[in-house]
């Protein structure tokens, strides 16, 4: 990792808060994507004896173009092909930015019951209002809960500048446009 954001996980104060350690890797995790040249978001599933299962982050330009390589989709692969057996109630998956619908929509269909964000996502975040959801997806969304995770200010702002301050998201934004008319670098 850059020095850069390596003394930004490394100024971090003392851990206080119950989700300090979770944050902390979702940020390292977001940054690592930020490296990759990929949207700064970072994901993982915690087991229900407090144990990491699985993490992931953003690769929407890790390799080609792929529209479904968020973090959240990332470490839902993992659990389905790694980790099959593992009983999806005792999970919580915490993520650095607020889940956008396409992964609001694969959480729920996956099982998971609780969702731990750092950063609020008021452009492009969905799991804060999903207002009126199809009965059968409301349904699977009433057993879902959805809060900030108790982490210090310190990761929550983190998580938040690594998709706004540090990142150039015209550049991302172009480069999904090109990706979708097929002039897509690889
Ligand atoms: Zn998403």
């Amino acid at each position: 990792m850059n020095p850069e954001y390596l003394a930004l996980l490394q100024q971090a104060p003392a851990s206080t808060h119950v989700d300090d350690t979770w944050a902390r890797l979702c940020c390292e995790q977001a940054l690592l994507a930020l490296e990759e040249g990929c949207y700064a978001v970072g994901a993982l599933l915690v087991d229900g004896a407090g144990e990491l299962l699985c993490s992931g982050r953003n690769q929407v330009f890790a390799v080609a173009y792929s529209s479904a390589a968020h973090a959240e989709m990332q470490v839902l692969d993992q659990l389905e092909t790694k980790h099959a057996h593992v009983d999806r109630r005792d999970l919580t998956l915490y993520v650095s930015l607020e889940p956008c619908l396409m992964c609001y929509g694969r959480i729920l269909l996956a099982g998971i019951p609780r969702i731990r964000y750092l950063a609020r996502d008021r452009d492009g975040g969905f799991a804060l209002r999903h207002g009126r959801l199809p009965p059968a997806w409301a349904n699977l969304a009433s057993g879902l809960s959805v809060v900030q995770a108790k982490a210090d200010p310190y990761w929550l702002n983190l998580a938040e500048q690594a998709v706004s301050r540090l990142q150039d998201r015209q550049a991302l934004r172009q480069r999904v446009t090109q990706a979708w008319r097929g002039q897509q670098q690889t």
